[in-house]
């Protein structure tokens, strides 16, 4: 899709790209014809680049990690940069000295979002008044970055630590964080904030140290958030540290849990497993926190008795949600191999064509009952139409359609009986 938009412009507009995808194959971007216009590759965490391109284009030939084509030679151009320190910050700025985004050029956040079970469920077991009006009308809501990287190495993602030798991990001061709460909230009236990061609740001493600032300064009573977790992190996490978390505001965390079989999760290196899984979401819902699980189907090596246990993974993870405060919201995708990630190599290593893995195409999963389901998730259902596991796709997709109906039901049932 960016090629073909590429190809389609003016060609006076001038083109900058960069992300996973130009980071992890810059020369097959740079090489691509349809990039005639392309002037700067920015690799990496782009800001103060960018806006140094923005105001002379010149300067991509000192500066790091910026990339181009030579037109005579064919060849790769770089930026030639001269003093390392000014590198080391061009190439890893310091987070807690950007000024906030600028919501003005982000037309779909901050976002008016409808209520949700979880909403609902938040108002019966916290009761604030707060919690009760959103549980009628929904939050106004805005998605929020904590930090940068995440030190763990799951073969299929883009954000894995031997993916991103580059990225220094990083956290914003929790006063900044809290800056940019407050700042959104008297701008745009919002009381609902989505930690996006690849991993925010990731590490027990961030925790702790972010939660210490939320209670000083009284954040669980003004507003809610969501945010990443990770499951092994969690699962060491004390029961008065998760009653810290839910006075603080926290709604719902965002968890990997890929898999109910215990071999693919080894195979992903997930450094979890199902009964993990089981536990720590049975006491975030105990808590009154919903649990927002990411699945994975499809992947290399599953077999039918792997995805059977995914399905029963998931359907226990309902029925401990059925009997406790909090709920599980389950979200299942089909394996796709991003360039850069552990898998894409093995993936490579074992003969499969590169641009094979990269010839994405629209999945319709509407056949199998799904399509009201769907809706909300039309630019996920792509997939490179190759069976990586021993379970045909026909059957990984018919699971996958499955999966989703039966959430979207749930999801129903709840409106009904809110309404
Ligand atoms: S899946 Fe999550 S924990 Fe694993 S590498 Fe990616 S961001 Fe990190």
């Amino acid at each position: 899709m960016s090629a073909y938009i590429a190809a389609h412009l003016d060609p006076d507009i001038a083109l900058m790209v960069g992300g996973h995808h130009a980071k992890a194959m810059p020369d097959g971007v740079l090489a691509d014809p349809r990039m005639a216009s392309l002037q700067a590759l920015v690799l990496g965490e782009g800001e103060l680049r960018v806006a140094a391109l923005l105001e002379d284009a010149q300067r991509r030939r000192e500066l790091p990690g910026v990339l181009w084509r030579d037109r005579l030679l064919g060849t790769r151009a770089t930026g030639i940069p001269t003093d390392p320190k000014l590198t080391a910050r061009l190439l890893g700025p310091d987070i807690n000295a950007l000024p906030y985004v600028n919501r003005a050029f982000l037309p779909q956040d901050p976002y008016q979002a409808a209520p949700t079970e979880t909403d609902r469920r938040l108002a019966m077991s916290r009761g604030t008044s707060l919690l009760k009006a959103a549980a009628r009308s929904g939050h106004m809501e805005a998605n929020i970055v904590g930090s940068r990287g995440c030190p763990y190495n799951c073969t299929f993602c883009g954000a894995a630590v031997s993916a991103n030798p580059d990225v220094k991990i990083r956290v914003r001061d929790p006063e900044n964080i809290i800056g940019e709460l407050d700042h959104l909230h008297d701008e745009y009236g919002v009381s609902a904030f989505r930690f996006v990061d690849d991993l925010f609740l990731g590490v027990g001493r961030v925790i702790e140290e972010q939660m210490a600032a939320f209670t000083r300064h009284r954040i669980g009573e003004r507003y809610v958030w969501d945010a990443t977790g990770r499951i092994n992190v969690l699962d060491r996490v004390s029961d008065s540290e998760l009653d810290r978390l839910v006075a603080n505001g926290l709604r719902e965390v965002a968890l990997g849990i890929e898999s109910g079989s215990d071999r693919i999760l080894s195979a992903m290196d997930k450094r979890i497993d199902a009964e993990m899984t089981e536990r720590v979401a049975h006491r975030l819902v105990k808590h009154g926190i919903g649990v927002k699980g990411y699945f994975i189907l499809g992947f290399p090596g599953e077999s039918h008795d792997d995805i059977t246990a995914t399905v029963r993974h998931i359907h226990n993870l309902w029925d401990i949600a059925d009997h406790n405060p909090g709920d599980i919201r389950a979200s299942v995708f089909e394996f796709r191999p991003y360039p850069g990630t552990p898998v894409w190599q093995t993936l490579t290593d074992a003969g499969h064509d590169p641009d094979a893995l990269l010839a994405y195409a629209d999945v319709d999963l509407t056949e199998d009952g799904a399509d009201e389901s769907m809706r909300q998730r039309d630019e996920f259902n792509f997939s490179v139409g190759i069976q990586f596991g021993d379970v045909p796709l026909s059957k990984v997709r018919s699971a996958l359609a499955t999966l989703t109906r039966e959430q979207h039901e749930r999801n129903q049932a709840t409106r009904r009986t809110t309404a």
